[in-house]
């Protein structure tokens, strides 16, 4: 809320998107209930193909959430108890929940200080006899540098597994990702940058056998109509929200398009002033499903933006390693130095694709004031 007690740019608005779609969806919500096929049905089978297509892989398996396309990935993958996951403590909890909901144990490695993605110098140090798989997070729409990880997993037989839960349409050397690796996890909840209205998810690789898998096991392990060959869960998707998703993604690089430009007037503006904009490494497509800057005394700056009605973010302000819910795998303060010192400094800023010059003028004039102000209060102590 600003002052006048208008919040005058959210971090997200849905409306804008939904404005100018809206007949669109309406009928495709419309058809899919006259249908009266409601999962499994014509959308989903459709939406799988023109995606994994999008993302350069043979198979996608449309799923109800990121966090199942995960679980999904792993147990299609053959990961299980006994076996140890090198991922990131600086992600949404669900990358590595995901790992321990499968029985596995996650191996947490540092990130990179300038991309916040996996530092893959630290993964020879991380395997063990018990290494199945590395996870890498494309957080915030930056891919993880794939060629040496890519090159290190396979003169180790180790698994792949991409979340790219934020990163719809990033390149790395003008590939996509989620379809690099073994097998790609996306997430379509309403927040990531291809948003269905709700929780959708999609896996995506070029292995017949982990899509066969994934496939069953989520549909309840089915294998034919009353025939279970294993246990499996309820991991499917809405045909509704498979038949928003199809409209939407023909519209996906368009709205990156704007996603960037709104990032290179932000690294103008910003990075000129001396703050810390985001790196794009030279040979990858950044699609900025967050644009984070570093500030010092975050909190400080957050709430003069608050004030002057700029809503911000923080992705994410206490690691996993440090979470409640890790306690049990042994990793305390100071484990991971370079994740536990961006938690404290990053800032998410508005920029999503239908935010307008005047929106952003506003941020960068807020965020200039707020950082100056401090230092000159600090000049003053
Ligand atoms: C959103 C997200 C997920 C989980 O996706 P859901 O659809 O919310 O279950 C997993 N990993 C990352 C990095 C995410 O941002």
């Amino acid at each position: 809320m600003g002052e006048d007690g208008s919040c005058v740019v959210p971090l997200l608005d849905l409306r804008v998107e939904y404005d100018p779609l809206r007949e669109r969806v309406l009928a495709a919500v419309d058809e899919v209930l006259s249908s009266g096929r409601l999962y499994l049905g014509p959308q989903t089978e459709a939406f799988e193909e023109e995606f994994a297509a999008y993302c350069g892989a043979s198979y996608g398996v449309a799923c109800s959430s990121g966090t199942d396309a995960l679980i999904l990935a792993l147990q299609a993958c053959g990961v299980g108890p006994g076996d140890e996951v090198i991922t990131v403590s600086h992600t949404f909890i669900a990358t590595v929940a995901a790992i321990a909901l499968v029985g596995a144990t996650p191996v947490f490695v540092d990130i990179h200080p300038q991309t916040y993605t996996m530092d893959i110098s630290q993964l020879p140090a991380a395997v063990t006899a018990r290494t199945k798989a590395v996870l890498p997070v494309h957080l915030y729409g930056h891919p993880v540098d794939m060629g040496p990880l890519l090159a290190f997993t396979r003169s180790r037989g180790l698994t792949v597994i991409e979340d790219a839960a934020q990163a719809h349409g990033a390149r790395e050397r003008g590939r996509p990702v989620g379809g690099l690796g073994d097998a790609g996890c996306f997430s379509f909840v309403f927040t990531k940058n291809l948003r269905a209205y709700g929780d959708a998810g999609m896996l995506v690789t070029s292995d017949r056998a982990i899509a066969e898998r994934a496939r069953r096991l989520r549909d309840h392990g089915r294998s034919a109509r009353y025939e279970h060959v294993e246990f499996g869960w309820n991991a499917r998707i809405d045909e509704v929200q498979a038949a928003i998703l199809r409209l939407k993604l023909p519209l996906l690089d368009g709205w990156i398009a704007r996603r960037r430009a709104h990032a290179r007037a932000y690294d103008e503006a910003l990075g000129s002033a001396g703050i810390a904009t985001p790196f794009e490494a030279p040979d990858v497509t950044h699609v900025y499903h967050q644009y984070v800057v570093q500030v010092d005394d975050r909190e400080a700056v957050r709430a003069e933006l608050a004030r002057r009605g700029v809503e911000t973010g923080v992705h994410y302000p206490i690691p996993c390693h440090l979470q409640e819910a890790c306690r049990g795998l042994g990793y305390g303060p100071g484990a991971l130095p370079v994740t536990e010192r961006c938690a404290g400094r990053i800032l998410s800023l508005p920029v999503y694709p239908e935010l307008t010059e005047e929106q952003r003028a506003r941020v960068v004039t807020s965020l200039l004031e707020a950082t100056a102000s401090k230092s000159m209060e600090e000049q003053r102590v």
